[in-house]
């Protein structure tokens, strides 16, 4: 099996259950994060414009308490990621912006969300080590992002009742307004 295929995308239910904490860091846990990194850069590769970021366990249906971050947002030639275990917003700081979002596990649909700017985090590297993590900007926004899949929830349920909140990725790349009745036929969110 491709590892993109391991991915899954809503309306599947798992996306909305809470995961579940990571004990020990076994062999395991540390192929469930090489797949991770694989079905990101896979997915990655067939889409033409858009950059994997980051992906939590969930959306390739194991339901750990793990997610992945890309160490360089700008370049796609950079392939390498960090990995938090068992991560927790400590503390949501600054202003709330809203902004574009997409997820893996939405496909074709953005939204923009509205954020915190600032966030601290901590987590638990691979190697068992505490790490704590300040962030703000798009960092802080995907960290918020990623911290809420583990939690079962998804960018779209933070814009449900803002319908005007939607957009479409084109064919072309372009992202254009999308109706609110289209996105509850079209894509089962919400099922
Ligand atoms: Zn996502």
């Amino acid at each position: 099996m491709v590892a993109k295929e391991l991915i899954i995308t809503l309306p599947n239910s798992h996306l909305r259950q809470k995961s579940r904490k990571v004990g020990l860091i076994t062999s395991e846990v540390k192929h469930v994060v090489e797949q991770m990194i694989t079905a990101t850069l896979e997915w990655e590769a067939s889409r033409p414009h858009e950059v994997g970021v980051a992906l939590a366990a969930i959306q390739i249906n194991h339901a750990w308490r793990i997610i992945i971050i890309r160490n360089n947002f700008e370049d796609k030639h950079d392939q390498t990621f960090s990995v938090f275990i068992n991560p927790e917003i400590t503390k949501l700081e600054g202003e709330i912006e809203e902004d574009f979002e997409g997820c893996l596990s939405v496909s074709d649909i953005y939204g923009k969300v509205p954020r915190y700017t600032k966030v601290r985090m901590r987590a638990t590297d691979e190697n068992g080590h505490q790490i704590k993590l300040k962030a703000e900007g798009f960092l802080a926004r995907i960290l918020q992002h990623e911290v809420d899949h583990v939690n079962g929830v998804m960018f779209v349920d933070h814009i449900k009742e803002k319908p005007q909140n939607f957009y479409k990725l084109t064919p072309e790349g372009k992202l254009v307004k999308l109706s609110y009745e289209q996105v509850n036929k079209d894509s089962l969110l919400w099922k």
